[in-house]
């Protein structure tokens, strides 16, 4: 393995060059190189080949960085060099286009050659900072919006770090939010197909900030994974499903609910003894709650999946794959994977009756669910001709807008009085 130079020893370097720089006519630029998408590789090559492919990257970089005087792994994915005085800085995006280029491959291996996915990103002393460690989280924000903006380079501009003050600002008013308790849990209902009775219901976690109003759970989450608050938020949406659905009214047997569970909280040591002491605490039968963990998870990191899946299963809960189809390459994984359902990501859904090969997405997950016996649901049905499209082409559950928004638990009880008013 190539040794990795640690962040901190790497801004000990940017250190050194802010002092050489000093006062200087030249200006040095903070380069890094991130590199996606290698969890296929590892499953196909071995992490040992992945990693002895790595460790040809810093010789590639150096091929079109001769200037540079420090050229270091410093991450995982992540590779860094520091070009020193540096006059022409108007050529720094064409130095950032040679090396993205340069680090792709191809690269032979054995019997196949095999391409990488790479972006490059800089900042420049003292244009966009006169310190070590602004120009390091500089140089990282503007990586980061390459894989946004699926861009291959990207010079920092302010934008990049609006982006990271917001992400802090939202951190604060969550903790906040946690605290006060003042989230709310939504249930969107789930419909049977066969005869569009209730079969269950998603909680999805709804925040309304003072300051930023309604905040979309697709911007928080992310935020409180980020920031070591997924794993309060998860429990607490586990607690109060538990508790809202044990108090249906006028039902003796409790509705099924789906929580959607984040990868770290997955990953998370004290998650089957909280389900379990929740399972107890509200006397809630287990095989009535539903993990809903999505394909990405389990396609980077499929053995400590099946393991974590494993146990949750022995205490009973049900599991379902969610958004699943965005990361086709990995059917194979499933066929050892212990789930009881896909659901289809809604992207093909919502496209299935105007577009051919959505359809034909569509139909070929639900045979190969079939054969595999999971169940399938299709979330983001939102008219009557997908329901029907999806009840032909034997899909099991459906969970929309042509159904429902998801509504707190009051309304939610009123909508299925009214529901199964209509149906029966
Ligand atoms: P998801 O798990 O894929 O949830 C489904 C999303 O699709 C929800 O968005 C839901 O409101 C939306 N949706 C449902 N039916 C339709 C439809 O017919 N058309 C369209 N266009 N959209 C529909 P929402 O509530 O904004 O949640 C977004 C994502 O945030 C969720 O995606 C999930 O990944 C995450 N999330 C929400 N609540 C939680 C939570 O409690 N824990 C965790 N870890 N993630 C959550
Ligand atoms: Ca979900
Ligand atoms: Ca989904």
């Amino acid at each position: 393995m190539s040794a990795i130079l640690n962040r901190q020893a790497f801004l000990d370097r940017i250190e050194t060059s802010v002092e050489e720089h000093a006062g200087a006519q030249a200006s040095f630029v903070v380069l890094l190189v991130g590199i996606r998408g290698l969890h296929n590789f590892n499953v196909q090559l071995g992490y040992q080949t992945v990693d002895e492919l790595l460790g040809r990257i810093p010789g590639l970089m150096r091929q079109k960085l001769p200037k540079a005087n420090c050229i270091e792994r410093i991450g995982d994915t992540c590779f860094a060099a520091i070009i020193p005085n540096v006059f022409a800085t108007n050529l720094v995006e064409l130095a950032l286009e040679r090396v993205a280029n340069a680090v792709c491959g191809p690269f032979d291996i054995g019997e196949r050659d095999v391409l990488l996915k790479a972006n490059t990103a800089a900042a420049i002393y003292p244009a966009h900072a006169g310190n070590a460690p602004d120009l390091l989280v500089r140089a990282e924000s503007a990586l980061h919006t390459t894989r946004k903006q699926a861009r291959k380079y990207h010079v920092y501009t302010a934008s990049d770090t609006e982006h990271l003050y917001k992400q802090l600002e939202i951190e604060q008013s969550l903790r906040t939010a946690v605290q006060e308790r003042t989230l709310e849990l939504y249930y969107q209902p789930k419909i049977a197909i066969a005869d569009r009775s209730i079969c269950g219901c998603e909680a999805l976690m709804r925040w309304d900030d003072p300051v930023h109003g309604r905040v979309s759970p697709e911007h928080f989450i992310p935020v409180a994974e980020q920031h070591g608050l997924i794993g309060t938020l998860t429990n607490w949406a586990l607690q109060t499903a538990a508790r809202e659905l044990r108090n249906l009214p006028g039902r003796e047997s409790h509705l099924p609910v789906a929580i959607n569970v984040s990868p770290t909280t997955l990953f998370d040591p004290d998650l089957v003894f909280s389900i379990k002491t929740t399972l107890g605490i509200w006397n809630m039968p287990p095989q009535l709650l539903t993990l809903e963990i999505t394909e990405s998870v389990i396609m980077e990191n499929p053995e400590n999946c099946r393991a974590i899946l494993a146990s949750l299963k022995d205490l009973g809960v049900r599991i379902s794959i969610d958004d699943f189809g965005t990361g086709f390459s990995s059917l194979a994984y499933f066929k050892n994977i212990p789930a009881d359902k896909l659901k289809i990501d809604r992207s093909f859904v919502t496209r299935m009756t105007q577009s051919r090969s959505d359809s034909s997405i569509v139909q070929l997950i639900i045979d190969l669910a079939h054969r595999f016996d999971l169940k399938v649901v299709a979330e983001g049905v939102e008219d009557e001709p997908t329901l029907l499209a999806l009840g032909a082409m034997g899909c099991d559950i459906a969970q929309g807008y042509y159904f429902s928004r998801a509504q707190p638990f009051g309304q939610l009880c009123a909508w299925m009085d009214q529901h199964q008013g209509n149906t029966s």
